[in-house]
């Protein structure tokens, strides 16, 4: 099984023409409450994907929290290892306009709270094929998940956005690092992804930068990074389609399939999710990612 420590929101989406400026007022066409959060987008893509997965995650005591819970539930995520923290959910104040570009913020709410993992959430790694991280909750609870599967020999897998520094600690307790080309950029100070993907390796074993529309790029020690590319498909919404892909990734590492492998399977699931509205509800099941990659 999957172990998933990150955060989870509940993602208010406001669709406009134009988004306004400071001062302004504008009448938009929808709102959407979609449930999100980079944690709990890679847990329902690995559990869509065909793993067992436990959350680590927390919720707030309002009307949203019991929402982002059920949907969990709904995805097949075991979500016994989530705490309810008194005070309001995470949420995510998206305003997406007639281009597709967005403006966000985030409140982390519950998030906050994730700041050290308990004897329960210790074991539940401990058993897991692989842990999966990613930054939106405080580093303190990243640090203590990254320690806990050092410890246990569990394969650590993190996804560093929203891109920030990162502690050389939590680096050392990485086995694969999967930036976008954006945090790669950020984390090195290097434009170019395969620059970027060989000066990250001085401190990981295995790096992979995602590259949206032109795929994905593989490096490790040793050998010069190779270039996977993406299924040439219609875009209509790429929102989760990084959180898909490393889901998508980790089941098929954890079934035992190599890095290539595991990367041309996780390139048909994102190329699904992409061809579908939403984030996790555009997510691929098993049989449709196989289908897809022709397996
Ligand atoms: P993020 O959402 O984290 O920024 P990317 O945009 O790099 O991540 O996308 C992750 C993966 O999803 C890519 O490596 C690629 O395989 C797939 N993908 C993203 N956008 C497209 C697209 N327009 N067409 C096909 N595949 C895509």
């Amino acid at each position: 099984h999957i172990a998933v420590l990150g955060s989870i929101n509940m993602d208010l989406v406001a669709y406009v023409a134009k988004a306004p400026q400071r001062g302004e007022t504008v009448t938009g066409r929808e709102f959407r409450t979609l449930p999100g959060g980079k944690g709990a987008n890679q847990a329902v893509a690995a559990a869509r994907a065909g793993a067992t997965v436990s959350m680590i995650g927390a919720v707030g005591t309002d009307a949203f929290g019991d929402r982002l819970r059920s949907a969990l539930d709904h995805s097949g995520v075991d979500t016994d290892l989530l705490r309810t923290v008194e005070g309001p959910s995470g949420t995510a104040h998206i305003v997406v306009d007639d281009d597709g570009g967005n403006a966000i913020v985030v409140i982390p709410g519950a998030n906050a709270a994730l700041t050290a993992v308990d004897a329960g959430d210790e074991a539940a790694i401990a058993s897991a094929g692989a842990l999966l991280l990613q930054l939106e909750i405080p580093l303190e609870g990243v640090l203590a998940a990254a320690r806990s599967a050092r410890a246990s020999g569990v394969r650590t897998i993190l996804t560093p956005a929203p891109a920030q520094p990162l502690p050389p600690e939590l680096l050392a307790a990485t086995d694969l690092l999967i930036p976008n080309e954006h945090e790669a950029a950020a984390l090195t100070g290097l434009a170019d992804p395969a620059d970027a993907a060989r000066a990250l390796l001085d401190q990981v074993p295995e790096v992979v930068v995602t590259l949206g529309a032109a795929g994905s790029l593989y490096a490790a020690r040793g050998a010069d990074p190779v270039r996977v590319p993406a299924r040439r498909v219609t875009a209509v919404d790429t929102t989760g389609a990084g959180d898909t892909f490393v889901g998508a990734l980790a089941v098929a590492l954890g079934e035992g399939n190599s890095l290539p492998e595991a990367l041309s399977w996780a390139s048909a699931a994102s190329a699904l999710s992409v061809r579908r509205p939403g984030a996790a509800a555009s997510m691929p099941y098993r049989k449709e990612i196989d289908a897809e990659a022709g397996v």
